[in-house]
């Protein structure tokens, strides 16, 4: 079993570094555990990326952007490992969220491990995230760089789940303590130029039809059909305000689980 936890997809979001200080602290990082900084060069320059986006830069090109050639190379490590664990910050009010890009059995085991408050579903442009790349990726998005609580939240669910996979026996596979909201994002919130979210707009609470959600002062955005807002913030996308997405039962979720990846070896 090998596990990959990866820092740094974003180089602004250095939350992963003090994860990974407190993960060694605790004697979690073992022989089946490996550490990965994915994007240096936006570390050292302390940017979200240099040339594009490496979260929408997968499968990469070895002839493309600074950012694809990085996905380029960094590719066979991601779909090697059993397990990557992709941990970022998010300047939205998203709070305990767990984000991935498949939905298999096995994966939603480890996500009920963790046990985050919420896992959102990304059902677009999947293929050109890191955790695309991945047997099973699952993408901590916790909360601030800063936050205290973000960082415990992350370093605890990433302890549980490496000692569950090292001794399936030792922690319980589910998390009866706390329901788990499951969201699955269909579509981005395109930004038009001027317009702000409203102040009633809320991650993870839903907006109904003909409800106002951006304003540019003048004008209303009203949402065409109800939706829950996912990743909704001032500043973290320009040219969207976020995604939307539904919400699933669990019913829902068994209905469109995908395999696992064959040859997983447990
Ligand atoms: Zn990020």
């Amino acid at each position: 079993m090998q596990i990959l936890i990866n820092v740094c997809t974003h180089g602004d979001e250095q939350i992963g570094l003090q994860v990974v200080e407190r993960l060694k602290q605790l004697d979690v990082l073992t022989s089946s555990t490996t550490v990965l900084v994915a994007n240096e060069a936006a570390l050292k320059a302390d940017v979200r990326f240099i040339e594009t986006d490496l979260n929408r830069s997968f499968p990469g090109d070895p002839g493309g952007s600074l950012e694809e050639q990085l996905a380029h190379s960094l590719r066979p490590t991601i779909s090697a490992a059993d397990v990557v664990l992709d941990i970022h910050s998010t300047k939205s009010d998203l709070k305990d969220a767990i984000i991935v890009t498949k939905l298999t059995p096995k994966t939603l085991e480890y996500i009920q491990v963790i046990g985050p408050r919420n896992l959102i579903f990304m059902n677009i442009g999947t293929g050109t995230a890191l955790i695309s790349q991945a047997k099973i990726g699952i993408a901590f998005e916790y909360g601030q760089d800063t936050e205290e609580s973000a960082i415990a939240a992350t370093t605890e669910g990433i302890e549980r789940l490496v000692r569950h996979l090292e001794q399936p026996q030792s922690t319980p596979t589910q998390n009866d303590t706390r329901m788990m909201n499951i969201f699955e994002v269909y579509s981005d919130a395109k930004r038009p130029e001027g317009y702000t979210i409203l102040p009633s707009v809320h991650n993870y609470m839903r907006i109904e039809k003909g409800e106002p959600y951006a304003t540019n002062d003048t004008d209303y955005i009203f949402a065409e059909e109800a939706f829950y807002p996912i990743l909704f913030g001032e500043k973290t996308y320009k040219t969207y305000f976020g995604f939307k997405a539904h919400k699933l039962s669990l019913e829902e979720v068994n209905k469109i689980l995908q395999p696992d990846a064959e040859k997983f070896d447990r």
